[in-house]
């Protein structure tokens, strides 16, 4: 099964992409995890950052 996704965006203009339900407690800042970062372009023309957070425990 996937996992079910939430974003969650930061003062920082970053978007994280957290899975839910993963037993794992991630951070938002310097997540052990190790996310995926992306860049990605705003319609306004400037570029923030999106940052996919990995599932650590799998749902059984
Ligand atoms: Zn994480």
């Amino acid at each position: 099964m996937n996992p079910t996704w939430e974003s969650l965006k930061l003062d920082t203009g970053e978007v994280h992409i957290l899975p839910l339900r993963d037993g794992f407690r991630h951070e938002p800042d310097d997540c052990p995890c190790g996310p995926v970062t992306q860049p990605v372009h705003a319609e306004d023309g400037s570029i923030g950052w999106m940052l996919t957070h990995q599932p650590l425990i799998e749902e059984t």
